[in-house]
């Protein structure tokens, strides 16, 4: 298994560790060629709009939204913006596969960024330490997305399919939960469906 993490701009380092920590292999992806080996991808968290203008002057935009319909990916914060259906900004070009609306720096600004402590029952994890970094909120705009995590009734973890979203940054924390349910119950299980379908051809 050999997971990217894009790595034009902002997070991306600790989600190699965190990736690393768990025995997974990494590739920081620049190029869309990179893309080829990768069983799933990584959008860290940084600044949307910079991030898209990356995208889009690196030729990765196409290539990327290529790889998402197919593969596994977990976006977070920015990255989450990115994967959502619209995040009302005309520099912010996301890949509409997270059937959500994005308010991009909802929460208002740098000094309101804050920690708090999250029930992730689903995920098997019941007090999760969540670093919010001037994050977006994002609205349902279907019943496709399921809310593994809220805070004060806002959606803050999701999953639609292939896709994983956090508005915060679970790179940053010590505790590998997320991104081991993302390797574990996303990844390996789109590797074990893909090597079935190939047995069987
Ligand atoms: N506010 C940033 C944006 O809109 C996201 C912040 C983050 O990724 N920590 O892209």
């Amino acid at each position: 298994m050999l997971i990217g993490v894009l790595a034009l701009q902002g997070g991306f380092q600790r989600h190699l560790v965190m990736l690393e920590r768990i025995g997974v292999r990494t590739i920081e992806v620049r190029y869309a060629h990179q893309l080829e080996k990768c069983d799933a991808l990584v959008l860290p968290g940084g600044e949307s709009t910079t991030m898209t203008h990356l995208l889009l002057t690196e030729n990765l935009w196409e290539p990327i939204h290529e790889f998402v319909q197919a593969h596994p990916v977990f976006g977070t914060c920015a990255g989450a913006i990115l994967l959502s259906q619209n995040a009302h900004d005309t520099r912010v070009k996301p890949f509409g596969v997270l059937d959500v609306e994005a308010d991009r720096n909802a929460y208002g600004r740098q000094v309101e960024s804050f920690i708090t402590i999250l029930n992730l029952a689903e995920i098997g994890c019941d007090a999760y330490e969540a670093v919010f970094i001037r994050a977006p909120q994002l609205k349902l705009a279907s019943n496709r997305v399921q809310v593994l995590g809220s805070e004060n009734g806002r959606a803050v973890l999701l999953r639609q399919n292939n896709v994983l979203a956090a508005t915060f940054h679970p790179e940053l924390t010590q505790d590998p939960a997320i991104h081991r349910y993302f390797v574990e119950s996303m990844v390996r299980k789109s590797l074990t469906i893909t090597n079935k379908a190939q047995a069987n051809v």
